[in-house]
């Protein structure tokens, strides 16, 4: 639960004033890096060139492992097989309901596991991923902790390099980076279809609704940005968007829904707080 001394909604010109603030803050902080990065240009751009033919090179094998899965389930589908070999049958329980067992479960010097009636089962290895490129430069060429991943990000974007992550996931390394991120700049395509379909169903809806809040026993003002929220009398809903259910950030969920909480109490409003993602793939 997080306390608060005050939770106050922010004006847009203090929202504007917040956000050039963090951005001139960031560029001093990058302007007193730059020596350091100059110096250190061909190494950086070299480790931002092997990230990414070690990405294509792990990506070209993840696909022919994927592929080699995905006609191994196949295959044992087709036979009624567990991927130990032996045949797999349904087994009808009191407890469990219907189900597909392999007839060798006993043994348990081997793996056990089928795909009937699950042909889509994802593999137990994970795809490769570019996310985290700035801090893996960082971490491969031992830079201090004080050269911030958003300093080397802004130091390869202007050399005219993509951002990996936004180049090969479709997921900018921006969110991940800075905590707060002027949302205003960057809202996608999903979010404002999400906010136009929310609006026909509530009273009341606000894109990008601004809070600010100081937490008890903390230094200085912060802000936040829940995406969308919305109500009617009985509740107040806390929508937020993302791109997909590896994007879920419980510490931010418990947060937003601390603060319109507060928000509510304090205006003496006793309606209920929801809180729902909203998933771009799900
Ligand atoms: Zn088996």
């Amino acid at each position: 639960m997080n306390e608060f001394e005050y939770v106050l909604p922010a004006k847009k010109s203090e929202v504007d004033q917040f956000f050039k603030d963090t951005d001139s803050q960031r560029l001093r902080d990058y302007n007193k890096n730059l020596g350091l990065l100059n110096r250190m240009k061909d190494k950086i751009i070299n480790e931002y060139h092997a990230i990414k033919s070690d990405y294509l090179k792990n990506q070209e094998e993840y696909q022919v492992k994927f592929l080699q899965f995905r006609s191994k389930v196949l295959k044992l589908n087709e036979a009624k097989k567990c991927i130990c070999g032996a045949d797999v049958r349904l087994v009808s329980g009191p407890h469990f309901g219907d189900f597909w067992g392999c007839t060798e479960h006993m043994n348990y010097a081997v793996r056990h596991e089928n795909y009937i009636l699950r042909p889509d089962a994802l593999p137990n290895f994970y795809e490769p991923s570019v996310k985290g490129w700035p801090a893996q430069i960082r971490n491969r060429l031992g830079l201090s902790k004080s050269v911030s991943t958003g300093i080397i990000y802004n130091f390869i974007l202007n050399n005219n390099l993509p951002d990996l992550s936004l180049h090969f996931e479709g997921v900018s390394e921006l969110g991940s980076i800075y905590k707060i991120v002027d949302t205003r700049k960057k809202a996608t395509a999903f979010e404002l279809q999400q906010f136009k379909r929310l609006g026909f169903h509530y009273d009341k809806c606000v894109w990008q609704f601004s809070i600010k809040y100081k937490s008890l026993g903390v230094r200085g003002q912060k802000y936040a940005f829940p995406d969308i929220v919305c109500s009617d009398d009985r509740n107040v809903y806390i929508y937020e968007c993302k791109t997909s259910k590896s994007d879920v950030n419980d510490y931010q969920k418990s947060l937003y829904i601390d603060l319109i909480s507060k928000l509510l109490k304090d205006a003496g409003d006793t309606r209920n707080v929801v809180f729902e993602y909203l998933f771009e793939h799900a």
